[in-house]
């Protein structure tokens, strides 16, 4: 698709950050380029519109961005997946392994129904631990996971393996 090249364009990646020797693929520069954020929501809109997809899940921070757009123009619902201790009702978490050590996202209790159709939304996926901490809550609490979608994929890191078999949909790929 000739969209994908102006949004690979637009990401800005920043040597070194948070630590030495990360090269961090930084999607703010594409929210400053309204066509570049545009074409994003469009791509992800045009493949998830009449898959009967009622639940978009965003994960926290940046899945919090490109999350709602996908589920208002689908007309699905949007459910935040939080870092523990930000959502104010009763919840389940999944903790999932980071290089040092852990973390974990949580879901409120009754924000999915069993047998709903999810769809999980971040910007990036590295190793695939946030996405497969994602697969379960949401597999916990009864939905089917139809695919995750993020706007990059660092394809070195293999985390679509970790995805138990769940398809991944990327616009992306960065090394
Ligand atoms: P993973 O769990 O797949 O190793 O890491 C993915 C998570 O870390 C995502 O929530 C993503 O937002 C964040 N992340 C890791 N590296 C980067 C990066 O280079 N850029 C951005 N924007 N997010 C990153």
């Amino acid at each position: 698709d000739p969209r994908i090249e102006g949004i690979a364009a637009s990401i800005r990646v920043v040597p070194n950050f948070p630590k030495p020797g990360i090269m961090f693929q930084d999607i703010t520069t594409l929210l400053l380029d309204p066509k570049a954020f545009k074409n994003t929501v469009d791509l992800f809109v045009e493949r998830y519109t009449g898959k009967d997809i009622s639940v978009v899940a965003g994960i926290e921070a940046r899945g919090f961005i490109f999350g709602p757009p996908i589920a208002l123009a689908i007309g699905a619902k949007f459910i935040p997946l939080r870092k523990p201790r930000k959502l104010p009702g009763e919840v389940i978490s999944e903790e999932y392994v980071l290089e040092y050590g852990t973390d974990c996202l949580e879901m409120h209790v009754g924000a999915v129904k069993p047998g709903e159709r999810a769809l999980v939304v971040d910007d990036l996926v590295a190793t695939g631990g946030t996405l497969c901490a994602a697969i379960n809550l949401l597999e916990r609490a009864g939905a089917e996971v139809v695919e995750c979608a993020c706007v990059i994929e660092l394809p070195e890191l293999k985390g679509r393996e970790r995805l138990n078999g769940k398809p991944l949909y990327i616009l992306v790929e960065s090394r």
